[in-house]
C-alpha cells in the first residue's frame, strides 16, 4: 500500500470496537482542483470535500455513488464532489481505483469581500446553507438522502453535526486541504483527513444508549481517543511522506491498531459525449428549440471542465 498515492486506508482500534480511516489525496487533489481555476479559499474547501466524500463513500457497506453537496446562499453557492466504487466485476483486479471528482460554484466579487471580512469557510456558503450525503446504487435502488444544516466554521464540524444529528454515532474528525507551491512558480494541491467512529452495530456507543459495562469508563477511553486525534497535525494528513499507516500508529498504539487493506483512489469523470447525447435527448422541448437556434449547442461538465460541442443537427439527431 506504502506505493499508492491516493487512497483511504480502514483502520480499528483494538479493544475499543471503534474504527478509523485515513485519506490521504496527494496526485488526486491536484488532478481535481487544478483542473479548476478556482481562487484559493474554494479550492481548500473542495479540497476537504474530496476527502470527507472518499472517506464517507468507503465507509458504505454497499456499492454505491456517495455524493456529497453543500449548498448555501454565501459567496459560494454550491460545492460538490464524488464517489463512485470502482466496477468490481472484474475479479482478476482488486487494486482497480475508486474514482473522486468535484466542482464549486460561487460569485467573485462577493467571495472577495467575504475573505477580506475574515469570513470562516463555512461562513462563505451562508449563514443558511446545508449539506446533503446522497447514496445512489442505480436506478432500480431507492436513493438514501441525508440532509443537514451547515453548522460551525469548518467542514469538519459540518461533518460532526451530520453525525451527532442524523446517524447519532459518536465521531471525530479532521480535514485538511492545502496548496503547495513549488520553485518555478507551480502550485501542487494536497488534501487528506482521519476520522474514529465508535461502531454501533458490533455493540458499540450509541450516543443515547451506552452498551453493556461501566458507561463511564466507556466515555473515559472515548475521550481519551477523541484527544488523541485532535493532536493530528494538519502537516502530517498533508505531506505525501508520511503515510496513513504511520499517521494511524502514531496516534493510536498505545491501545493497538489493526490496518486493513487500503482502498485506491483516482480522479474520475465518466462524462462522454455520447452521455452528454443522451442528456441533451432528455431536454424539455422548449429547452431544445432554444439550444437549436444556436450556432454551436455547447455543453460544459461541471466536474471535469470538460467542453464539449456539437452541431444542432448532431445534437437533436432523431432517434
Ligand atoms: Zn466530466
Amino acid at each position: 500500500m506504502s506505493g499508492l498515492a491516493d487512497y483511504a486506508l480502514p483502520f480499528r482500534i483494538e479493544g475499543h470496537n471503534v474504527n478509523g480511516r485515513v485519506v490521504k489525496l496527494n496526485s488526486l487533489a491536484s488532478d481535481v482542483l487544478l483542473r479548476h481555476d478556482y481562487p484559493e479559499a474554494v479550492s481548500r474547501l473542495l479540497g476537504e470535500a474530496l476527502v470527507l466524500a472518499a472517506m464517507l463513500g468507503t465507509m458504505l457497506k454497499f456499492d454505491g455513488r456517495f455524493i456529497l453537496q453543500l449548498q448555501g446562499s454565501g459567496p459560494i453557492t454550491m460545492l460538490m464532489a464524488d464517489y463512485t466504487p470502482a466496477d468490481r466485476t472484474d475479479e482478476n483486479d482488486p487494486d482497480t481505483p475508486g474514482g473522486l471528482r468535484g466542482f464549486a460554484q460561487y460569485d467573485e466579487a462577493a467571495l472577495a469581500a467575504a475573505l477580506k471580512a475574515g469570513d470562516t469557510p463555512l461562513a462563505l456558503l451562508g449563514d443558511k446553507g446545508h449539506m446533503a450525503f446522497t447514496v445512489d446504487q442505480g436506478p432500480d435502488m431507492e436513493r438514501y438522502q441525508g440532509i443537514v444544516p451547515l453548522e460551525g466554521d469548518t467542514l469538519a464540524d459540518a461533518a460532526l453535526g451530520y453525525f451527532q444529528r442524523s446517524e447519532q454515532i459518536a465521531t471525530t474528525i479532521k480535514l485538511a486541504a492545502a496548496p503547495l507551491l513549488l520553485s518555478g512558480g507551480k502550485t501542487e494541491w494536497r488534501a487528506g483527513g482521519i476520522v474514529v467512529q465508535q461502531t454501533a452495530a458490533t455493540g458499540g456507543i450509541d450516543i443515547e444508549t451506552p452498551p453493556e459495562g461501566d458507561p463511564d469508563k466507556v466515555d473515559d477511553d472515548w475521550n481519551r481517543l477523541e484527544i488523541l486525534l485532535q493532536t493530528t497535525q494538519d502537516s502530517e494528513l498533508l505531506d505525501g511522506d508520511v503515510s496513513g499507516e504511520q499517521l494511524a500508529f502514531r496516534l493510536f498504539h498505545e491501545d493497538g491498531v489493526r490496518v486493513f487493506e487500503a482502498r485506491a483512489l483516482q480522479f474520475a469523470c465518466p462524462c462522454t459525449r455520447q452521455r452528454v447525447l443522451n442528456m441533451l435527448a432528455g431536454l424539455s422541448d422548449s429547452d431544445r428549440e432554444e439550444m437549436q437556434a444556436q450556432e454551436n449547442v455547447e455543453v460544459r461538465c461541471e466536474f471535469c471542465n470538460e467542453n464539449y460541442l456539437f452541431e444542432p443537427s448532431e445534437a437533436f439527431a432523431p432517434g
